[in-house]
């Protein structure tokens, strides 16, 4: 009886922490499925094709990239198989024209796994999760010699591949998109040319995750780190013309609000509830310093996305020929991969895809409400449709903390006031849950005309 008491006190008030949602059981079970042995088997496979360069061999049946993308296609096929037929698989191709790292126009092909979402009314919302199947050595141009790329991006491709095999069986309201795409050395091309291709056909991608280089626990100087990965998240774009939506963002302070930094802290909170000991840091840049990925065309395509990276990259072990030097071990091998690592990276993304997929979509309209001076918050959004819809938050911080301090439910409405917390102080934001407290997430309010 006493220590059940003691129990309940500790579990309460004790630790002083909010009580956060309760894990999603279709989640925690993505979460504990993915395998560290099938992320290993997957990785293998993609370096015996010796080399995936973009203008590698397409005819053989065993080297070249040609073969990795039919043995991928293949792979996403068996998982459709075991989905019921719901999972999609299609070979997203076209011809690259000549450019600075093709001199030839090029066949580049992205093999995409789509898995329609199960409520009508999210269906049209899109995730996206990629990794680049194509492969590099020191030369950017060579495409015969060994480039088995199982760090850069053998190890993101593998995690894609897991996550669509795990989560294709169950069922999620909004749509995924599996991809693993090419030309990702030669110049971003496979995933520019999809991003654009959902920017003309006006589809609703709500965030986008790119895994690159998330293969190695180890860095250049011995430490091993096992612990971390790296999410890259932009702010405000450094456009040559700042168009209105962005003026109107940094005009209020909004500058850490940009969509792709509230995924950003989206899939930190979610990832590091669902996978304990994983911490994510967030980094306020696009990409490493002055680098890119395949994040960058799905920003420029107005789309909120972000890059998951490990700790301490190793540039021995980065876009280099195979080769032995004064004893030291050059090129991307699997042996300096950690499979168990880049397990974990893949848990962080399938929890954040998965409660994403299941949430509502993030609230439309959210504006600040400005017409009279007061020192009340008050906004205004939307109406979600959503079927399972229970209501709305309403989060805020200091203007210095990178993180929601404070939350309110509003329950059914589109129009909330938090008393005495005024918006010169603080950074608000509106995001939408369903009746099983999944949580879309923050939206950064406009100010209202009104
Ligand atoms: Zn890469």
């Amino acid at each position: 009886m006493r220590r059940y008491f003691f129990f309940i006190l500790l579990g309460t008030s004790l630790t002083g922490a909010a009580p956060g949602p309760k894990p999603h059981p279709q989640i925690a079970g993505v979460v504990s499925e993915i395998s560290a042995q099938k992320i290993e088997a997957s990785i293998r496979k993609l370096v015996s094709f010796g080399t995936r360069h973009t203008l590698s061999d397409t005819t053989s049946e065993a080297h070249g990239i040609g073969a990795a993308r039919r043995w991928l296609q293949a792979e996403f096929e068996r998982y459709a198989k075991d989905s019921g037929g719901r999972l999609e698989v299609t070979m997203d191709e076209f011809t690259q024209p000549p450019g600075e790292r093709n001199p030839q126009p090029v066949q580049v092909v992205n093999v995409v796994a789509t898995l329609p979402g199960e409520q009508a009314e999210a269906r049209d919302r899109i995730y996206v999760v990629s990794g680049h199947y194509d492969s590099r050595v020191s030369d950017p141009m060579n495409a015969t010699a060994d480039a088995p790329g199982a760090n850069d991006d053998a190890s993101g491709v593998a995690a894609v591949l897991e996550m669509a095999r795990v989560m294709s069986k169950r069922k999620w309201d909004a749509t995924l998109v599996f991809m693993a795409v090419a030309g990702e050395e030669q110049g971003l091309f496979g995933s520019t040319h999809w991003a654009k291709m959902a920017q003309e056909k006006n589809w609703n991608v709500a965030g986008m995750i790119t895994n690159d280089i998330i293969g190695s626990s180890h860095a250049d100087d011995g430490k091993i780190d096992d612990q971390h990965v790296r999410l890259f998240a932009e702010g405000v774009p450094p456009l040559q013309e700042m168009p209105a939506k962005w003026r109107q963002q940094t005009k209020t302070g909004g500058e850490n609000d940009s969509p792709a930094r509230e995924l950003a802290r989206f899939i930190k909170t979610t990832g590091e509830r669902y996978v304990p000991g994983m911490t994510v840091n967030i980094i306020y840049r696009k990409d490493r310093y002055l680098r890119g990925g395949d994040h960058s065309p799905f920003l420029e395509a107005g789309f909120a996305a972000v890059r998951l990276t490990e700790p301490n990259e190793n540039f021995k072990h980065q876009h280099q020929d195979v080769r032995e030097e004064e004893g030291v071990q050059y090129g991307d091998l699997p042996e300096f991969d950690d499979f168990a690592y880049i397990a974990q990276v893949a848990r962080i993304n399938a929890a954040s895809l998965g409660a994403l997929a299941l949430a509502p979509a993030a609230p439309a309209g959210v504006e600040m409400e400005t017409k009279e001076l007061t020192n009340d918050t008050t906004l205004h959004w939307q109406e979600n449709r959503e079927p399972d819809l229970a209501g709305y938050e309403v989060l805020w911080r200091e203007t210095t903390s990178p993180f929601w301090q404070h939350e309110l439910s509003t329950g059914q409405v589109t129009r909330f006031t938090v008393p005495r917390i005024s918006k010169d102080n603080f950074l608000f934001g509106v995001a939408a849950v369903d009746q099983d407290g999944n949580r879309s997430p923050a939206v950064y309010p406009a100010p209202s005309a009104k």
